[in-house]
């Protein structure tokens, strides 16, 4: 099912064509993320869905796996975050279009003839899976350092994908 993929591939033909893609890409080979993980020695599966939408938006969906290996802010022991996401996009132009879309669609902004870095893609999207600060659940933590301090009850829970969706409506500055 792995197929040899391009660094770089023209989205738009590929949103015409409705073709998939889908491979995995070594995480070391991402310099932003690999400046955060304590380990790089581990490949990030990845599949892009390229298609129309109703609307005749050209839309890519991104699904990607990987076990990132950060460094728990409490303890400061390693962690492991595992990331499983799907990110449906719309290929746009700008931020005029990038406005219109309906909410369930991330903007993905490009030039017309814009060719698609996919590892910078999905570097992007694992960063935004990564909370701004990465705790194990509060039982995994080996030394913790203020036993029993307080933290909000709501806070305890580590749940990447609620944070994901609180910066993917709130950061969309771009
Ligand atoms: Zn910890």
């Amino acid at each position: 099912m792995s197929q040899r993929i391009p660094d770089r591939v023209d989205p738009w033909r590929l949103a015409e064509q409705g073709e998939t893609l889908s491979g995995s890409l070594p995480l070391a080979s991402m310099p932003r993320l690999a400046a955060l993980l304590q380990d790089t020695d581990h490949d990030v599966a990845f599949t892009l869905r390229f298609g129309r939408d109703r609307d005749r938006r050209s839309t890519v969906k991104l699904d990607v796996q990987a076990s990132l290996v950060l460094e728990c802010q409490r303890c400061l022991d390693s962690m492991t975050l595992e990331v499983d996401a799907e990110t449906p996009m719309a290929l746009v132009n700008g931020p005029v279009e990038a406005e219109q879309l309906p909410g369930e669609l991330d903007p993905l902004m490009l030039a017309p003839e814009a060719y698609l870095d996919i590892a910078e893609l999905i570097e992007d999207e694992l960063l935004l899976a990564i909370p701004a600060s990465p705790r194990h659940a509060h039982d995994d933590c080996i030394h913790p350092r203020e036993q029993g301090a307080a933290e909000p009850a709501g806070n305890e829970q580590e749940n990447p994908f609620a944070i994901l969706a609180q910066l993917k409506e709130g950061g969309n500055h771009n």
